[in-house]
């Protein structure tokens, strides 16, 4: 391709909202082109990077004798109601109607509509095992579409489903899956960890996300160097320190402790650490139809952090379905005092204790009344819970669940994640199969997911300095760039043309840069736009010679043109 002739428009220039460096610099390359928030375009660099992952996560999906079908964008609203998702979803599907008021949905992912062909067309044990996948445009109406591809209401998945006869053959296929995203992110150059993860809206038993390791990711995870524990930190379990043994229960007491509304007030004020204090966290619950329907109050020791995900699973809520309470409103109904609320005294909404508090003796709580506080709280003696379980953040420096070594955090970019379904949507939806006696059977299921465009964005992410991207060559849109560097001169532009042929003919994707742009102009861009190899052909191109250089490599080879060549095609073929 001649750059003289490509429709690209770089940028001196991007929008303020453009904050990291994956997303200012496909901006400014021209890759990609916002329409509207969390909407965005491919133009030809960009979209000819988007088809080279999909071909190397297509290559990896065929390898495993996966299938790929196309499905619709367009889903009926009925398959969702039958899965329960139509509700549980809640406002980031993209609803819309027909003109003859019958609700339908723009797909944030396909379980239903895999579910539904399986169950129309699988009858027999013998059609077992089968992976369908596709490659294919997704939309969720987020709530804060940021970072471009990063997190956007539009973008391209790949996503698989594999239907099993039982949980032994599921096991076979989610293994299956994850080795083909190793090697598909490998085959992408992106440094990344297989985390444990929680299911959250699709739902089913064990599920691993791939996180590509990056300092602007959304994604915190939590691992041990003494041994393989990795999880996301919505996941990772946090062990409850050790109950305490063989002190005495201290009669409870109500102490003064006016103004102390935080748990470092009240600890300093009474001077106790903050474990002996007990947070409340207090939230209203809605139904279906979006009205408040009940309160929860959440209770953990003082110097931990509630796991939301944790609060939500325990309650068997979809993440919509629960905000913080407003005091003012909560009060009244349950005896809730804001700053000063307790599990002693309330009532009327449910309350969610933290595994370690019941090992914990003579806390300190708020009483439920204005500038009071109750000391030697005891549970069992003075309070209990509805529901009790782990709710804790697992901290960087906390002990690791598995062998107790401080353990570590890290942020990254989740590009991929595998998902242990079971018969959550064939027994909804009713996807059965005959065995060899003729019984009926759920098909047991798992899914998996990859964010192409995101992965594009985690790439960048790994691969640029301040000049530009740094593609790694298997996703690069062009191999190499040969930067004439006077076209006007007729030796050089010689020399040009004659790489360009040979290159091309070798199956290198090549790009020309033949404008008329001062030479300073085209080295800038070619570092920008971040093209792997660069052949520059300039004054020298009189002696025959040429001047080579990797975008990653700062050191420079003078080079005669079919030495040049050779080296290109020797390490495009290697690399690619
Ligand atoms: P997140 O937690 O980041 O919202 P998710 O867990 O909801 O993602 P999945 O349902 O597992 O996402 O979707 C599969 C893959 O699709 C994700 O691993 C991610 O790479 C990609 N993805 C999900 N949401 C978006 C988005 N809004 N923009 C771009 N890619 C996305
Ligand atoms: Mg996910």
């Amino acid at each position: 391709m001649r750059l003289s002739k490509m429709h690209i428009k770089t940028l001196r220039e991007v929008p303020n909202e453009a904050e990291i460096p994956s997303h200012i610099l496909l901006l400014r390359t021209g890759m990609i082109r916002k329409l509207v928030s969390g909407v965005y375009g491919f133009m030809p660099m960009g979209w000819r990077s988007v088809r080279k992952i999909e071909d190397i996560v297509r290559q990896e999906m065929d390898a495993t004798g996966a299938q790929e079908i196309h499905m619709s964008a367009v889903q009926p609203a009925e398959l969702w109601q039958e899965s329960g998702r139509w509700y549980a979803y809640g406002p980031e599907l993209w609803r819309l109607k027909d003109r003859n008021g019958r609700d339908f949905c723009l797909g944030p992912t396909h379980e239903e509509i895999f579910t539904d062909i399986v169950r129309n067309d699988v009858s027999s044990y013998r059609q077992l095992p089968m992976n369908l996948y596709q490659i294919q445009t997704k939309y969720r109406d987020e709530a804060r579409p940021r970072f471009g591809l990063m997190r956007s209401r539009e973008f391209i998945m790949k996503d698989a489903y594999s239907f099993d006869r039982d949980q032994e053959g599921l096991d076979k296929s989610y293994k299956t899956m994850y080795d083909a995203y190793d090697r598909i992110f490998t085959r992408c150059g992106l440094k990344f960890r297989p985390v444990e993860a929680d299911t959250g809206a699709i739902g089913g038993s064990n599920s691993h996300e791939f996180t590509a390791i990056s300092e602007v990711g959304e994604s915190e995870i939590a691992y041990c160097e003494s041994c393989s524990m990795a999880a996301t930190t919505e996941r990772a379990e946090c062990k409850d320190a050790p109950a305490q043994t063989g002190i005495e229960l201290k009669p409870m007491e109500e102490v003064h402790t006016p103004g102390t509304k935080t748990i470092e007030e009240v600890a300093d004020f009474l001077g106790l650490e903050k474990s002996q204090t007990i947070k409340a966290l207090l939230f209203v619950t809605y139904d279906e139809e979006g009205k408040e329907n009940g309160y929860v109050a959440a209770f953990i020791r003082g110097d931990r952090e509630l796991n939301m995900t944790k609060l939500i699973n325990a309650l068997s809520l979809p993440e919509h379905a629960i905000e913080f309470a407003d005091e003012s409103k909560m009060g009244p109904v349950t005896g809730a005092v804001g700053g000063f609320t307790g599990p002693c005294g309330l009532h009327d909404c449910t309350i969610v204790v933290d595994s370690e508090l019941p090992g914990q003796v003579n806390m300190c709580a708020g009483a439920c009344k204005e500038d009071h506080h109750l000391i030697n709280v005891n549970y069992g003696r003075d309070y209990e819970g509805d529901i009790v379980t782990d709710l804790k953040v697992l901290r960087e420096g906390d002990p690791c669940p598995v062998c107790g070594a401080p353990v570590k955090h890290a942020r990254g970019i989740e590009v991929g994640q595998v998902f242990k379904l079971g018969t959550k949507y064939s027994s909804s939806m009713g996807a059965m199969y005959k065995d060899e006696n003729q019984q009926e059977h759920p098909i047991v299921m798992g899914c998996y997911g990859i964010g192409v465009t995101r992965t594009l964005a985690a790439i960048v992410e790994q691969h640029h300095d301040e000049d530009g991207i740094i593609w790694p060559m298997s996703v690069a849109p062009y191999h190499v760039i040969i930067t004439l560097v006077k076209p006007d001169d007729q030796v050089q532009a010689e020399a040009a043309e004659e790489i360009y042929s040979a290159l091309t003919k070798a199956g290198v994707e090549t790009l020309l840069d033949d404008r008329k742009e001062r030479p300073g102009v085209k080295f800038k861009d070619a570092d920008l736009l971040g093209i792997p190899v660069r052949i520059t052909v300039g004054k020298l191109a009189g002696e025959g010679k040429v001047e080579y250089k990797l975008r990653r490599e700062s050191e420079k080879q003078e080079l005669t043109v079919s030495e040049a060549v050779e080296k290109v095609i020797r390490i495009v073929n290697e690399e690619k």
